[in-house]
């Protein structure tokens, strides 16, 4: 027995076995969860698939968060094979490559557009059907990070959605606490992931945080999960709202 078993959930967002969704679904897998995985578009399923049996997931689907049809679909198949949920992880973000070099003044309509219904508006889109299916109260949790709060060289549009995403937890915070449903976000000191990699100057965000951060070195993927696990698990039952910061310290420097 371990402190995820009899939860069941959906995690969004797994590309690879170096996403951070999928760092989640190990934790979360480890600890008696039972999990339902998606993936965006069919060029992912040869990746996903093994994964997903790896846990013993019995729910594999596709699913692009940018089109509510998709949505709808994935959580009438998931209502049809569980009923109830416990827990969502939402991993998801996108912006034009374009838009994360350069300068934040260049942004254009459309990739602010692309970027924050992507990263920002999916969150709204699945909590609203995931807590029709938490009859028991649960737990939603995102990823997030510090260019949210602070200009980070490149992060540009994607900070102005992850600010969004973080407004976003305390006002579905607000409106799911009296169904017992939680809404956390996990904000991720940089990690080595296909997304990250598309952020220019990545690389040497990595190095900073080693010398700057207070625990000298860089987040484990592996510790990222384990927060997921404990928001997802009882141990968090009085926190809501929150965005709490898996960095090594390097937050507290306020630079
Ligand atoms: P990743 O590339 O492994 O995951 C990003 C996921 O988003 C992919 O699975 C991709 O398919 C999915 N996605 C993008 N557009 C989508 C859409 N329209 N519909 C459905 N899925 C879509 O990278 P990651 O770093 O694991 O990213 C996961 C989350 O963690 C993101 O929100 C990211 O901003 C956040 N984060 C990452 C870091 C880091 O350094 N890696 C740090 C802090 C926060």
């Amino acid at each position: 027995m371990g402190i995820a078993a009899g939860k069941k959930g959906i995690i969004f967002g797994v590309a690879n076995d170096h996403s951070l969704a999928w760092y989640c679904a190990q934790a979360l897998h480890s600890q008696g969860a039972e999990l339902a995985f998606t993936y965006q578009g069919e060029a992912l399923e040869r990746r996903i698939k093994p994964l997903a049996e790896e846990v013993g997931s019995p729910f594999v689907e596709p699913c692009d968060l940018s089109d509510d049809d998709q949505i709808d679909r994935v959580f009438t198949k998931l209502n049809r094979l569980w009923g109830e949920i416990d827990f969502v992880i939402h991993a998801v973000a996108f912006a034009d490559k374009k838009d994360l070099e350069g300068h934040f003044v260049d942004t254009s309509r459309a990739g602010f557009q692309l970027a924050l219904d992507v990263s920002a508006y999916t969150l709204t889109a699945v909590a609203r059907r995931a807590a029709q299916m938490m009859t028991s109260g649960g737990s939603i949790v995102t990823l997030t990070y510090y260019g949210a709060e602070k200009v980070v060289p490149h992060y540009n549009v994607m900070g102005v959605a992850k600010a969004a995403l973080e407004a976003s937890v305390r006002y579905l915070a607000a409106d799911l606490g009296e169904k017992n449903i939680r809404v956390n976000a996990i904000s991720a000191g940089p990690v080595r992931t296909l997304a990250a990699m598309g952020i220019s100057g990545f690389r040497e965000m990595l190095k900073l945080v080693e010398v700057k951060a207070p625990l000298k070195r860089n987040v484990q993927g592996q510790e990222v999960g384990n927060t997921a696990l404990y928001f997802v698990s009882d141990l968090s039952s009085a926190v809501t709202g929150e965005v709490v910061h898996v960095d090594c310290g390097y937050s507290i420097l306020g630079m």
